[in-house]
Formats: C-alpha cells, sequence, structure tokens
C-alpha cells in the first residue's frame, strides 16, 4: 500500500450492508455492523448456529446460496469473509467497478476500507489502523489505551453534548469556552458520573458555568495499591496514578506500583512504620489538606486495601470534616494476595466456612481480642502484624484450645519476587519464624487451609517447612 489512508467514521444507521461470509468472521462483522444499526444481510450457503438465530429473530437477513453479482445492488458497504480467494477476487473487481467500498478481511491489497480496532466508549470511539501493515501492532495499541481510557469518558461526552447548545449559549465565547472545558474534563464532573451520579453531575455543571474562572477545587483519592504485584493493581487505580498531582505513599506500596504514577506527580513518602513513627497521621492528615487546599489532585496510596487496617477510615472522616471531596478506589488486601500467591483458599468446604481478619500490631491490641472465637477450629485466621507478636498469639490460641497440630502458613513479602512462605504447624510457629528468620511484611494463615500450601504452591520458590517441635517442648518454650 502506498498511501497513507483517509481515516472516517461512517454513520451505516438504516443502511444496507452486505457481509459474505457466515463462519466466525462473518459473525463477528455482522456483530459489530448490528451494534452500529446498519440493516445487515448475510450472505452464504452455511451460516453459524447464532447467525441463524438472529436471522430467525429478524436481525438479519440471511441471503442464502453462492454469491451471486446482484447482491451488490443495494449494500452501502460490502465485508467479504470467505476464506475463498478466488471469490474475493472476483467481489473486489466487481465492487471496484461499482464504486462500493470493501474490505476483505486479512487482505489488504483488496480492500477499500479497512475495519479499524477500536476502543468503544460510546459515544467516544478511538478506532486505530496499522494501514493493513500490522494489524497485531494497532490490537496491541487497542489494549493498552483500553486500559487507559477511563470508562466516565462515554458518560462524560454525553452529557456534555446534552449540554452543549446551553454552554455555546451561555459562553460565547471560544477562549472562555475552553477555559471551561479544561475544568470540566478534569474535575468533579468525571468523579460524579463515576458514581453513577448524573443529575449532580449535571448540577456541577451549571455550577462550574457560573464560576470556571475561580481557583481549583483539589480532591483526594484513596487508593490501595495491593500487596506489591503491580499486576494486582486495578485498572481504576491505574488510571488514578495517571492522572494525580501529588501522590502521598506509604512504605509499603512497591517501587513497581510508583513507577505506574504520571512522570511529573510529586510523590512524598509518607512512612509510618511500627514502633518507629516517622510520620504521625496528623501530619498525614495536614498534607492531604495543604495539597488539595491548593488545588491539587492528591492519590493517598496505601498497601493492601485503604480500608482493611489500613486507617483509611480516619482519613475520610477528616477530609469529609474538612469538606474535600474524595473517592475510594480499593485494591487487594495482603490476606487475599498472600493465600493466592501461596496457594491456600482462605475458604474450602473440607476445612475452614469461615475467615476471620485480625491484626496483632501491639499487646494492646492482642489483649482485646475474643481468643475463645479466634482459637475455633474449621476457621481460617489471617493475621496483619508484627512477626514479633507470635509468641503471645501461639500461646493464646493453644490456650484457648486451638489445636497444636493446626497448620500454619507465614507469608514474607507476598506477591513480590522475593516471596518467602514457611509452613508448619501452630506447636512450631515460633520457632518456625525464628529458622528462617521472618521479616515484617509477614502475614500469618492459620486454619486448616494453610496445610494446602505444599501441594498447590504455585508462585515463587516452594514453602519451607519449618521443623517439628514436639508440643511439650514447645509449649514451655
Ligand atoms: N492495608 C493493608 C494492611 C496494612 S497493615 C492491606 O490491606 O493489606 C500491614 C500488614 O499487612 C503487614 O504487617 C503485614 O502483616 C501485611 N502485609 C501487607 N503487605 C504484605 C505483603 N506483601 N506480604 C505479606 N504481608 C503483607
Amino acid at each position: 500500500m502506498s498511501s497513507k489512508l483517509y481515516p472516517l467514521f461512517a454513520n451505516v444507521s438504516g443502511r444496507p450492508v452486505l457481509v459474505v461470509g457466515g463462519g466466525g468472521v462473518g459473525e463477528r462483522k455482522a456483530a459489530s455492523l448490528l451494534e452500529s444499526g446498519a440493516v445487515v444481510t448475510v450472505g452464504a450457503p452455511e451460516i453459524t448456529p447464532t447467525l441463524r438465530q438472529w436471522a430467525e429473530a429478524g436481525r438479519i437477513r440471511w441471503r442464502q446460496g453462492r454469491f451471486d453479482d446482484d447482491w451488490l445492488d443495494e449494500p452501502w458497504l460490502v465485508i467479504a469473509a470467505t476464506g475463498d480467494a478466488d471469490l474475493h477476487a472476483r467481489i473486489a473487481a466487481l465492487a471496484q467497478s461499482r464504486r462500493l467500498w470493501l474490505n476483505v478481511v486479512d487482505d489488504t491489497e483488496r480492500s477499500s476500507f479497512h475495519v479499524p480496532a477500536v476502543i468503544d466508549r460510546a459515544p467516544v470511539t478511538v478506532a486505530i489502523s496499522s494501514g493493513g501493515h500490522a494489524p497485531m501492532l494497532a490490537r496491541l495499541l487497542r489494549e493498552r489505551l483500553e486500559l487507559l481510557i477511563d470508562p466516565v469518558t462515554g458518560p462524560l461526552a454525553t452529557l456534555l453534548g446534552d449540554m452543549r447548545a446551553g454552554i455555546r449559549r451561555k459562553l460565547p465565547d471560544m477562549a472562555a469556552r475552553r477555559r471551561f472545558y479544561d475544568r470540566a474534563l478534569s474535575g468533579p464532573i468525571q468523579s460524579l458520573l463515576r458514581r453513577g451520579q448524573r443529575a449532580l453531575a449535571e448540577a456541577a455543571t451549571e455550577r462550574l458555568l457560573e464560576s470556571f474562572d475561580a481557583p481549583l477545587q483539589g480532591s483526594v483519592i484513596l487508593l490501595g495499591a495491593g500487596p506489591g504485584d503491580p499486576g494486582l493493581l486495578t485498572l481504576r487505580g491505574l488510571r488514578a496514578l495517571n492522572e494525580a498531582d501529588v501522590i502521598l505513599y506509604d512504605r509499603l506500596v512497591s517501587r513497581e506500583v510508583l513507577a505506574l504514577a504520571r512522570r511529573d506527580a510529586e510523590c512524598v513518602e509518607v512512612a509510618k512504620q511500627a514502633g518507629n513513627h516517622h510520620t504521625t497521621q496528623e501530619q498525614i492528615h495536614a498534607l492531604m489538606l495543604q495539597h488539595a487546599r491548593a488545588g491539587r489532585r492528591v492519590l493517598r496510596l496505601k498497601g493492601g486495601d485503604p480500608f482493611v487496617f489500613g486507617r483509611g477510615g480516619e482519613e475520610l472522616e477528616f477530609l469529609r470534616a474538612h469538606d474535600i471531596p474524595y473517592e475510594v478506589v480499593p485494591g487487594i488486601t495482603a490476606a487475599l494476595a498472600c493465600a493466592a500467591y501461596a496457594g491456600i483458599p482462605l475458604t474450602h468446604r473440607d476445612h475452614a466456612q469461615s475467615v476471620r481478619l485480625v491484626t496483632a500490631h501491639c499487646q494492646g491490641s492482642l489483649d482485646t481480642l475474643d481468643w475463645r472465637a479466634l482459637a475455633q477450629e474449621r476457621q481460617t485466621l489471617v493475621v496483619y502484624m508484627g512477626t514479633s507478636e507470635l509468641a503471645v498469639l501461639r500461646e493464646h490460641l493453644l490456650a484457648h484450645g486451638r489445636a497444636a497440630s493446626t497448620p500454619f502458613a507465614l507469608v514474607e513479602n507476598g506477591s513480590r519476587p522475593e516471596q518467602r512462605v514457611v509452613v508448619g504447624t501452630l506447636d512450631g510457629l515460633v520457632k518456625g519464624a525464628e529458622q528462617y528468620a521472618v521479616r515484617s511484611p509477614a502475614l500469618l494463615i492459620l486454619g486448616e487451609v494453610a496445610g494446602l500450601a505444599s501441594s498447590l504452591a504455585w508462585f515463587g520458590r516452594p514453602p519451607l517447612a519449618s521443623s517439628a517441635v514436639s508440643p511439650v517442648t514447645a509449649l514451655t518454650a
């Protein structure tokens, strides 16, 4: 192909389009044409069961039989997907002489139009073409953009479209309109639409029409970064990382996750370490407030999920009290990630009907726990903790009747390349942690299901078995 393609979006709504070929490819083409409102005819001797259903339901017309020249009398566009090169050559020659736009699937030479790879955020469509040179590359780009283009783009375009005439009337000056749109496209309107609050989004747009030159209103997104593996981040989280002006992150957030942040975002570590609080919770609150009041989009980034032992609740209470708008994006909490990456199902029909998440960060928090309930059988206990509290934990559980033979798994650096899993039984818990010098961040999974780690492990190195300790020595240790 010599010259470059002229991009164009065709309005096929209510217009006849012909698909020659009734196999899987023909079916996919017919489906996307139907979505665009085309009047679809599929011409082929045989068609797929789905196409047949559509024909019976009157959604498409089926011209049963071999291709005939007069099939080309009606349509505006033709797609040939028969796999028969001779037939394709014949259709191409006919289409050329009749000035009909033709796409021959996987045949750049014979096609007069190409069907791009599409990111659908109706009414917004992003189309990518490699001009027939490298369809795989176009597909790869599509996948990347699919992740980056927020689903809220569609509702936002619809809303702005519905209000467009009013906006023009209100702001006849083009420069003013541009300033308005700059604001409208980056502010709270999207955030409201994302929550499904269309009426409030409309009201916010009206308000913005009055005050788009006022100082920017900042906001905070509370984002769960997951346990470390950046692949466990949500798509919404990835987009938030791409849009942030300031990122306040905790020590547990992995470097790989931070690497996904917008290049020019200001990243501030607000490290909190047990017993060594570099930044107090009050200082974190003050930082959020200061940046949000300066009109910035603040990302408060926390390990795991912000609402699981993450003090996310306190931060929202503070933001609400100071009238700072916020959103919450969940993350994969350590319990889910460590269990998954250690091959431990948290519930199992044969072993555990319930899961409890508890934290044992200090003696104080241990004293308030309901040990009788925690020591129950057939439940999985997941303990977020300082590894220093293992001895107290073991002692209390044994004293309240949990069997000394209950399996445990200690997952250190879960989901990260350096992940280690130490397995054993409750009596040997402390010894096992010492034997392998288990360090923070580590998570304890205790219960019958932990015994499955040895057979179901799949990630990183195989579990390390702690040497057996007799219950008697263990109890007195
Ligand atoms: N909000 C976080 C938990 C914060 S409390 C979440 O939802 O995961 C901190 C504790 O979480 C750590 O002491 C450790 O017990 C656990 N933890 C967090 N990330 C971990 C990881 N990658 N591997 C093992 N444990 C982890």
